[in-house]
């Protein structure tokens, strides 16, 4: 029996997504750039998830701007005829499969190690660090991943553990181990990022000196102050081939994967280590789900595609997450499920509004719909068909 938990407050989020409204159209080209080259790559023959055979309709092979392809693909009843697959949606230049089996939205193309080693360019972290970076830090992770880690906390405490010892693969600057560690818990992470392995060492270090402001609005002293100092070691450089045998490794009881299960190449290798690891008794993810920003992101092709596109090349369903926790012997516990539909339709409403030369309109509309946005999210989350899930599977 799953538990589950709905919606949750936009807050002030947006300030910390500016270059969504204010770049639109550099975003949307740096989206372009990253869908010609999964275009470039071999046609999924296969579902990332359950591994059922994808049927991609034959004309659409050599003519992706052909609607007819699809048209024709969903005349027929879903997944019955060989080479009719079900070409559903099609956006930004980048067609998706919906795998007749269990509802994953596989793009045409195969995620492949090249797309990987194009797309995923490394950010260019300035080398003079200063507290400012430290206060951004900390307020991006406050914001966004302590009540992440709340989450998990509260989870695992109705499951009776009180023990976490957490892994966090894909850990990126690290927000997600610090934001543990702010609650005392035990957390180290790997990235691929060596840049970004840096910069969140140095950040979560600046804690460790036992200064009174560096930890932190919480006011709880993180669980690393013995080992900080002058640049902490939480977060390790792990080649993207290499994690599957760290994960096999870890004594780590608690997997976690905030927003990287999707743009794992290596997939099924990463989720094979987490069930031969008896150690790891849970695997808390969140991931992109095919939800109502498809549509939104489908109707505004002007507007840059956050969710579907770029290096979101598939994305889950309900099902695909209950298959994939099958897969390896694991069961959905809980889930959280908030997503950020409205404010994607927001953002197309408000891009194309002051591109057609509606500047105060949108300022007035602004007003009017931001104050509704997180009720009418609310009812987009309870519909279970929102962009994003944040999920616990528990080792059966
Ligand atoms: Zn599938």
């Amino acid at each position: 029996m799953t538990e589950k938990k709905y919606g949750k407050s936009f807050g002030d989020l947006n300030s910390l997504k500016q270059n969504f409204f204010n770049n639109n159209d550099g975003m949307l080209k740096m989206a372009d750039g990253m869908a010609d080259i999964l275009n470039g790559q071999p046609l999924r023959t296969v579902c990332k998830i359950c591994g059922s055979p994808l049927g991609y309709p034959a004309d659409a092979r050599n003519d992706r701007t052909d609607t007819k392809a699809c048209e024709q693909s969903k005349a027929g009843p879903a997944g019955e005829e060989k080479g009719h697959g079900d070409c559903i949606v099609r956006s930004h230049g980048i067609d998706y499969i919906v795998c007749p089996e269990c509802g994953h939205l596989n793009s045409a193309h195969e995620d492949t190690d090249d797309f990987a080693s194009k797309v995923y360019v490394e950010d260019d972290y300035s080398k003079n660090y200063s507290m400012k970076d430290k206060e951004s830090y900390d307020r991006r992770m406050n914001m966004i991943y302590v009540p992440k880690a709340q989450f998990l906390i509260d989870s695992l405490k109705k499951d009776g553990i009180s023990e976490i010892r957490d892994l966090d693969i894909g850990a990126g600057c690290g927000y997600f181990v610090a934001a543990l560690h702010s609650f005392g818990i035990s957390s180290t992470g790997i990235e691929v990022s060596d840049t970004e392995v840096e910069f969140g060492n140095l950040m979560m270090g600046m804690d460790g000196s036992g200064t009174d402001e560096a930890t932190g609005s919480n006011g709880a002293s993180a669980a690393g102050t013995e080992q900080g100092g002058e640049g902490a070691k939480y977060l390790k450089c792990v080649g993207l081939t290499d994690s599957s045998s760290y994960i096999r490794n870890t004594d780590a009881n608690v997997i976690s994967a905030i927003g990287v299960l999707e743009h794992l190449i290596h997939l099924k290798d990463n989720l094979n280590a987490v069930r031969d690891n008896k150690n790891i008794k849970y695997l808390y993810a969140s991931v992109p789900m095919f939800s109502f920003s498809c549509a939104f992101e489908t109707a505004f092709q002007d507007c840059y595609n956050r969710h579907m596109g770029g290096t979101h090349t598939h994305l889950f369903t309900d099902e695909s997450i209950r298959v994939m926790a099958e897969s390896i012997g694991f069961e959905v516990a809980y889930e959280w499920r908030f997503g950020s539909d409205i404010n994607d339709l927001y953002r197309f409403i408000s891009v194309s509004m002051r591109k057609n030369g509606n500047e105060e309109f949108a300022d007035m509309f602004a007003e009017k719909f931001t104050p509704l946005m997180d009720k009418l999210q609310l009812v987009l989350d309870e519909s279970e068909f929102s962009s994003e899930l944040h999920f616990i599977l528990r080792r059966k």
